[in-house]
């Protein structure tokens, strides 16, 4: 079975998510943090595409976030006009800021497979540099407003989906690695720390739940599990489990 780290971390959290998205294939309406993310996303990637921000001038830098914008998800042109607005500050602050950098970028958006046991994992990394000592670096873009300082603060997810892109890239690229980074757009800072911040086994608990996804895909046994995520879930409103706790049967 080929599993993505993030069809994995959405199984984790909730199964029955898991399956309205990915087994039922219900579609999502597109949330405006979610295509602020993306529009972000495409800009870097076709800037590193074309050499890197000293290719280019700033002005140039926001034209391209104005030709790869996409407006779904934005509640009013209003509130669109601030998106675009923040966004030029982040890729005009990036522009700037990311003129001269210790790392080469050898994967932009990069689709990546890795076997593990029966189980091949995929996705697309955003960004891998070759670092002057060697090794790589794997770094992950983030539009989120949550900014975590320390290591200490990332949550099991996206230290999970990290380590696997670097799983990935060490099985494709002739350089270990020696550095995981989550790039905030927000403040343009990195938050770099070594891989085995993920501590032991945790490719193995990976394994281990990938095998629970094929076991529930094999059952059709996707059991909802409530908790804070539900705030951030799209299927409320599909979800017994959620309908029953929210609005119980007196
Ligand atoms: S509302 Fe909560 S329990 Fe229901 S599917 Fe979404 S995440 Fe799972």
């Amino acid at each position: 079975m080929r599993v993505s780290p993030t069809k994995l971390a959405t199984f984790q959290r909730c199964p029955q998510q898991y399956a309205f998205q990915y087994v039922q294939r219900i579609p999502r309406a597109p949330t405006a943090a979610m295509t602020f993310g993306s529009n972000l996303h495409r800009t870097l990637q076709t800037l590193y595409e074309q050499g890197g921000p000293q290719t280019e001038t700033a002005e140039q830098v926001k034209a391209r976030l104005q030709a790869s914008w996409s407006g779904h998800g934005f509640a009013s042109p209003t509130e669109e006009a601030a998106y675009k607005a923040l966004g030029e500050t982040i890729v005009s602050q990036f522009h700037g800021q990311y003129q001269i950098e210790e790392g080469t970028p050898l994967l932009i958006e990069k689709r990546l497979e890795a076997p593990y046991e029966d189980v091949r994992f995929f996705g697309i990394v955003d960004r891998v540099d070759l670092m002057p000592d060697a090794t790589l670096n794997v770094i992950d873009y983030k539009s989120t407003r949550y900014i975590a300082t320390d290591v200490s603060e990332v949550n099991d997810e996206l230290m999970q989906q990290l380590s696997l892109y670097a799983y990935m890239a060490k099985v494709h690229l002739p350089y270990p690695v020696r550095r995981l980074s989550i790039h905030y757009l927000r403040t343009n800072e990195r938050l770099s720390f070594p891989p085995e911040a993920m501590g032991e086994g945790w490719l193995e608990r990976a394994y281990a739940a990938a095998q629970a996804m094929v076991a529930a895909h094999e059952t059709e046994r996707f059991p909802a599990q409530l908790g804070d995520h539900c705030r951030w879930c799209p299927y409320t409103s599909r979800c017994r489990a959620y309908r029953a706790h929210t609005h119980p049967v007196l």
